[in-house]
């Protein structure tokens, strides 16, 4: 036994994550998927049930949402999340139809998508303390808010998710590359959310290009994962069951989760397995 380091690190072999998440399933989402795929980005779209297949371009840009038919298809290789049935502001109704807003909403594109929602995102950012706990009865694993933290670090409670930032700051790009080229000892996730109609009304489709393209170039050092598939990975390291001496990892989730040690080697912590770590330097 001596001292130990051991640290997370991602399926691909880094400690960096890259996500994004954008709301309300608007038809321009259907060339920010084709964005996404082209650069091997993965992203979360948070969608309103009760409103999808609006018709409305009668503003200065279109704000009209797919339909549903097209909903399990258009994002197969991305992530359906939940936005709540109609956007509402669920911080300011009474608790029967916050509570209507969130499950009709969840039970809805489960049907579309065919498996249970994981992340959700607040309706224009408003949250209290009764609607978090409302989506956790729900069964949601996180739910991102519109509060940029302009940092890397992990989510400590993932149902109120703050993000690195959106999309349309100024700081954007400054961010992606302090994220890429800044080594760290801690594992970093780099978050960036908005709305794929902003591109349309800012005219400023380039912005989101130069990002997947800049993000594409560092993608060996870099995990590209959907907002729930990044959950499911720190829930299951989260689980991971240790003797005393450390040498010695027990993974009972279904997911095989890696590890960098004292020696910055790369263990693979197979799933229901039980894992003996090489003993530790003094
Ligand atoms: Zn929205």
């Amino acid at each position: 036994m001596g001292k130990r380091f051991d640290s997370l690190v991602f399926p691909n072999g880094t400690n960096k994550a890259f996500t994004l998440s954008y709301d309300d399933g608007v038809v321009q989402d259907r060339r920010l998927v084709k964005l996404f795929e082209e650069y091997g980005a993965k992203g979360t779209f948070n969608l309103n049930y009760g409103v999808l297949g609006y018709k409305n371009s009668n503003g200065p840009f279109d704000i009209s949402k797919i339909e549903k038919e097209e909903v399990k298809d258009l994002y197969r290789n991305q992530e359906v999340g939940g936005h709540g049935l109609y956007h509402s502001d669920l911080s300011n109704l009474g608790e029967p139809y916050s509570m209507y807003e969130i499950i009709d909403d969840k039970a809805g594109l489960e049907k579309l998508v065919e498996r249970p929602l994981k992340m959700f995102a607040y309706p224009f950012g408003f949250y209290n303390d009764k609607v978090v706990e409302q989506l956790r009865i729900a069964g949601y694993k996180g739910a991102r808010t519109v509060k940029s933290t302009y940092a890397f670090d992990l989510p400590e409670k993932p149902l109120i998710l703050d993000p690195t930032c959106h999309h349309k700051d100024e700081r954007l790009m400054e961010l992606a590359r302090d994220f890429c080229e800044k080594p760290s000892l801690k594992p970093q996730l780099f978050y960036v959310w908005g709305h794929a109609y902003e591109f349309d009304g800012d005219n400023n489709w380039n912005v989101i290009e130069e990002l997947l393209k800049y993000m594409s170039g560092i993608k060996d050092r870099v995990w590209f994962a959907t907002n729930g598939e990044i959950l499911s990975y720190l829930e299951a390291y989260g689980m991971l069951e240790y003797s005393v001496d450390g040498s010695y990892i027990f993974n009972p989730s279904c997911e095989d989760v890696y590890i960098m040690t004292s020696f910055n080697t790369i263990e693979c912590l197979k799933s229901g397995e039980t894992t003996k770590i090489k003993d530790t330097p003094l």
